[in-house]
């Protein structure tokens, strides 16, 4: 089975499915500490690992899925995200 984009997945939620947790954040306000070497990029339309977007990052050793890149913006689960202090985790949390 294909893997839908995190936003494809958001958009066919039907009405009555859970909330879907991911954050959205512009790309200006991600620095990457140590480059980004262990993440590879694919497309599942054209199956290119070509960096083209909008496309998909995955860990390039075990391409799990990290995160959807965009023109602008980053979508990603925020269960991914190592969080300071419980503090700064809930300013992710649904509203
Ligand atoms: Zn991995």
């Amino acid at each position: 089975m294909e893997m839908l984009s995190l936003a494809e997945k958001i958009l066919t939620l039907p009405p009555a499915a859970p909330f879907q947790w991911a954050a959205i954040f512009h790309k200006d306000d991600i620095n990457f500490k140590h480059g980004h070497h262990n993440l590879e990029w694919y497309d599942p339309t054209s199956k290119s690992t070509e960096h083209q977007l909008p496309c998909k990052v995955r860990c390039s050793f075990c391409h799990s899925p990290i995160m959807d890149e965009g023109r602008n913006m980053i979508l990603l689960f925020p269960s991914l995200i190592k969080f300071k202090s419980d503090e700064d985790k809930k300013n992710f949390a649904p509203r």
